[in-house]
């Protein structure tokens, strides 16, 4: 049992402020085992993954998190590709290139930057994708393998949102997990990560009654909103572990953009047992799952076993 499992079963009464889980250090710590595992697959195979990224226009955040991945993919040896098209490209055109890049022999992992121009449908970008290229594991095929607990390529937020979790508490048999928010992306797959983790799992939505009750429950919570600050400390059990996925970037008196989460971090922290900053929680895991899962569409498409990392 770790420390955190022993708070949770009642055994530390005086409480300090709430461990905060260190998302830099723990990405840090996997993107050196995907390294290491890079230089194998190539010494034993002549490979060399290979991650193509579609950005379309120029949103700033976008911008920003395609340069951080096109960057942190090349630290670990992987190659990457990167597919610039203005704004105004039509669906027909990416479609097309995605359609190359699924083609192309070359390329292990393909990944379309969301949100597109709202001319283009994501949901054709996410089906036209060839599942064993899903690098974002969000085709159907991806989805189902996971909700039917066969191996597949997991979306890398849920997969990131895990990994914390477990590098907190160990084992999460029998602990009862409440997840806010149900998105495709996020939420949704979270439940069923913790299902596979023999967790009891509980998902709110915007129609859930009594949310803040069903919080105080949960011995494992994971916030998946979209609201700055929602969940405050009489939400939470004492000694829970937290993960907030949320990034609301909110306009300060200052005119200058601030990043808040969707835990009031500042009141749980006081409650809690650990907890995720925001930022340096879940988003830095996100990019290093999605190193991970380029290494493992690699693997898989060269009928290698994937190394244990
Ligand atoms: P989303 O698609 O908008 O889904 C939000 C979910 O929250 C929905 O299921 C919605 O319920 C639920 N919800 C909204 N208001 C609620 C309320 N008052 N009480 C309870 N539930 C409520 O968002 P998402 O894509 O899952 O992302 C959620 C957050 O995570 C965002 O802040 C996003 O920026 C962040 N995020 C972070 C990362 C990262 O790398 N750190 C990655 C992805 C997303 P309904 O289904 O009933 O509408």
């Amino acid at each position: 049992m770790t420390d955190q499992n022993s708070k949770l079963s009642g055994g530390d009464a005086t409480k300090i402020d709430a461990i905060k889980i260190d998302g830099r250090a723990i990405a840090q710590k996997l993107r050196d085992n995907l390294s290491k595992a890079v230089v194998n697959l190539q010494q034993l195979h002549n490979i060399t993954p290979t991650l193509a990224v579609v950005l379309v226009g120029n949103d700033p955040a976008s911008e920003i998190y395609v340069r951080m991945k096109a960057k942190q993919t090349k630290e670990v040896g992987m190659r990457s590709i990167e597919h610039r098209l203005p704004a105004d490209t039509s669906e027909e055109a990416v479609l097309e290139l995605v359609e190359k890049l699924n083609q192309d022999d070359g390329v292990n992992g393909i990944l379309v930057q969301f949100p597109v121009p709202k001319h283009i449908s994501q949901q054709k970008i996410i089906e036209l994708i060839d599942p064993s290229k899903d690098v974002d594991g969000l085709h159907p095929l991806n989805a189902g393998k996971l909700a039917a607990g066969v191996d597949g390529l997991v979306s890398c937020t849920p997969l990131g949102c895990i990994k914390l979790a477990k590098h907190q508490l160990g084992d999460l048999t029998g602990l009862n997990a409440v997840v806010i928010g149900r998105s495709n992306l996020v939420g949704k797959p979270v439940g069923q990560l913790l299902l596979r983790e023999n967790a009891t799992v509980t998902i709110c939505h915007s129609r859930s009654r009594e949310i803040e009750k069903i919080c105080r429950n949960a011995d494992l919570l994971v916030v998946a909103v979209g609201r700055a600050n929602m969940v405050k400390a009489d939400w939470v059990k004492k000694g829970a572990c937290v993960i907030d996925v949320g990034m609301n970037r909110v306009t300060q008196e200052d005119n200058k953009e601030k990043l808040f989460g969707d835990v009031d971090a500042q009141q749980v922290i006081k409650v809690a047992g650990s907890l995720t900053p925001v930022p340096g929680g879940v988003g830095p895991m996100t990019i290093a799952c999605l190193l991970h899962n380029t290494l493992q569409a690699t693997c898989a498409q060269h009928h290698i076993e994937m190394p244990k990392l």
